[in-house]
């Protein structure tokens, strides 16, 4: 499916009469600064598509960021799978790539900069005191005791903050704003603090560390950015972010100008880093990248394909209204990208054998099969009929009723692209368990359609017996069985699905199947998408994990 063109949002609105008017001098700089202590899920794919949508549509620039000013959190590893998420997303920060860390020392002479214009100190109450004296909504906070320290003093402990003489929590350095604001971040917000930690970038060179609301308005304004957008819960953030750039002396037409919209929130989804990194540590999936996760990395390893994820989040618009999206929109924009992109094949994932009783021993009927069914010209492979095939126990029924357009005894049903079959005996083992159907075949039907003209509603999928290939397949579902996991539970953890995969170990696939590339999806007829795990697989032997169910998959073949 090609991008769809929607109505532009409310930020898009603001960019392009920003740029109308010549503001920033015509330029637009946006940036999705993610901080480095998690992969990224789908909720951060919104605000990725909405930052680098709008740079590439509007001739802007989209600035990676990583946001790693918290040195005891953050690793290596997180900033590569972010970038890599990024890029496979479509999106390019061409020189736009930033660390906050590379401001370290521009941030660090910001503060000395307050300091001597009388808005910044050093304050040295325990964290505890801190808190205490900033009161709460209902209550206005006190004036630290330290307040009033000299500029001099402020200076002089602040250099030694960052020679690395204090302990961790000895001081902290603050604004001095507003200890009585209603706006709770205008008291006195701490810029920095004392961590003698190793910094993943920086090593050892720093032992304080900016805060993210000193350093996070800041480094958007050195960077140039002109639009910074971000979600809502940050829209009480924006004075404080204004009040430190008008303090280091960013004027009001050149700095930045911050834009909240609500967050992607999913049902039988969880986001949060801090839930993501439990399922992850306590191994309740196989890690970030577990095709059950909502981290692209995630949904990349189960097969949902990049487009599909940009037309939802530009389907699901950009406002300010909260709100839970349905995860069907979701998986509809994967099965659209799918039902278009994946060739389709045959599997059998739980065989009963048929016996084609009329069939010559050793004969191979070949059939040529479409790759596309819509559009022939797009490849066929050749189907192998053999005297023994699989068919889906699910497609045989002894009793059946009365609109059953599958197996049954003395039915026909088509075997697709093959042949028609009757079923004429049902062989069991001693349980009474079904062991294998004998059938005779219509020599006369080949290709599937009867000399005689005479109609057959079922069509069925099979493999040979003979050729097929033997192979395990994951079939996975939602990882959590709760609209809104965690709702009225202690935990959580309590609401995962517990039958999220469920392992086929005897499926029989067509052997085509074995030269699908690792990551590539196909459509196994009338089962589902199915993506060769770009993790397990090997050369030559893919392993296969259903990627999404079909809609109405029966219903439509029925109708041949
Ligand atoms: P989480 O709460 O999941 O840990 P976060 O906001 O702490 O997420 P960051 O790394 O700080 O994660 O996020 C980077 C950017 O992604 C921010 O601009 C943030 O607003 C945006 N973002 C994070 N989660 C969502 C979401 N669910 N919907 C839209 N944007 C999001
Ligand atoms: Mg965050």
């Amino acid at each position: 499916m090609s991008e769809v063109e929607h109505p532009v949002n409310f930020v898009e609105e603001i960019i392009r009469t920003d740029l109308a008017e010549g503001k920033n001098d015509g330029r637009l700089m946006t940036r999705f600064p993610p901080e480095p202590n998690g992969y990224l899920h789908i909720g951060h794919a919104k605000s990725i598509c909405l930052n680098f949508g709008l740079a590439k549509k509007l001739n802007g620039q989209c600035n990676l960021r990583l946001d790693d000013t918290n040195p005891s959190k953050e690793e290596t590893e997180y900033v590569e799978s972010i970038k890599a998420d990024v890029k496979w997303l479509g999106f390019d920060w061409g020189d736009g790539l930033y660390f906050a860390s590379d401001y370290f020392t521009k941030l660090y002479e910001m503060a000395v900069q307050l300091i001597k214009s009388g808005k910044a100190y050093v304050d040295s109450l325990s964290p505890e005191e801190i808190r205490e004296y900033r009161g709460d909504f209902h209550t206005p906070g006190r004036p630290s005791p330290y307040r009033e320290r000299s500029i001099e003093e402020n200076l002089d402990l602040f250099e030694r903050m960052k020679a690395g003489e204090f302990k961790e929590g000895e001081h902290v350095l603050r604004a001095k704003i507003d200890m009585s604001s209603a706006n709770l971040n205008f008291r006195d917000p701490p810029m920095y603090r004392i961590l003698h930690a190793h910094h993943h970038r920086t090593g050892n060179e720093w032992c304080i560390y900016p805060m993210y609301d000193f350093a996070h308005g800041l480094s958007d304004a050195i960077e140039g950015v002109t639009h910074s957008i971000c979600t809502l819960e940050f829209e009480d953030h924006r004075p404080l972010y204004d009040w430190f750039l008008e303090a280091v002396g960013y004027q009001e037409s050149n700095r930045p100008h911050q834009y909240e919209f609500s967050r992607l929130n999913l049902t039988y989804t969880v986001m949060s880093k801090r839930k993501l990194q439990r399922l992850v540590f306590d191994q309740h999936v196989e890690g970030w990248n577990d095709p059950r996760m909502p981290t692209i990395a995630g949904l990349r390893r189960r097969g949902y394909p990049a487009a599909s994820i940009r037309n939802f989040c530009e389907r699901i618009g950009v406002t300010k209204n909260h709100g839970v999206i349905d995860v069907g929109h979701l998986e509809h924009a994967v099965r659209d990208e799918l039902n278009a992109s994946s060739p389709r094949l045959m599997a059998v994932l739980k065989p009963l054998k048929v016996v084609i009783t009329n069939f010559p021993d050793g004969h191979v009927e070949s059939f040529e099969a479409p790759l596309y069914p819509s559009d022939e010209s797009f490849g066929s492979r050749i189907l192998h009929l053999t005297k023994e095939i699989y068919i889906e126990q699910d497609d045989f029924m002894e009793e059946a009723p009365k609109k059953w357009f599958r197996l049954s005894p003395n039915k026909e049903v088509r075997l697709r692209y093959a042949c028609l079959i009757t079923c004429h005996d049902v062989v069991k083992d001693e349980q009474g368990n079904i062991t294998e159907l004998h059938c005779t075949w219509d020599p006369n039907s080949k290709g599937g359609t009867p000399a005689d003209g005479r109609k057959v509603k079922g069509t069925l999928h099979w493999v040979s017996a003979d050729k097929g290939v033997k192979a395990s397949v994951k079939l996975y579902d939602r990882l959590f069985n709760a609209l809104n996991p965690g709702k009225g539970k202690d935990d959580f953890i309590e609401d995962l699905n517990p039958n999220s995969l469920e392992m086929i170990s005897n499926a029989v696939l067509e052997p085509e199947l074995m030269n699908i590339e690792a990551g590539k999806t196909v459509q196994f007829e009338r089962l589902g998408y199915f993506t060769a795990d770009s993790v397990d697989s090997v050369p030559g032997t893919p392993t296969f994990h259903r990627t999404i169910t079909l809609k109405d998959s029966w219903a439509k073949l029925a109708k041949k």
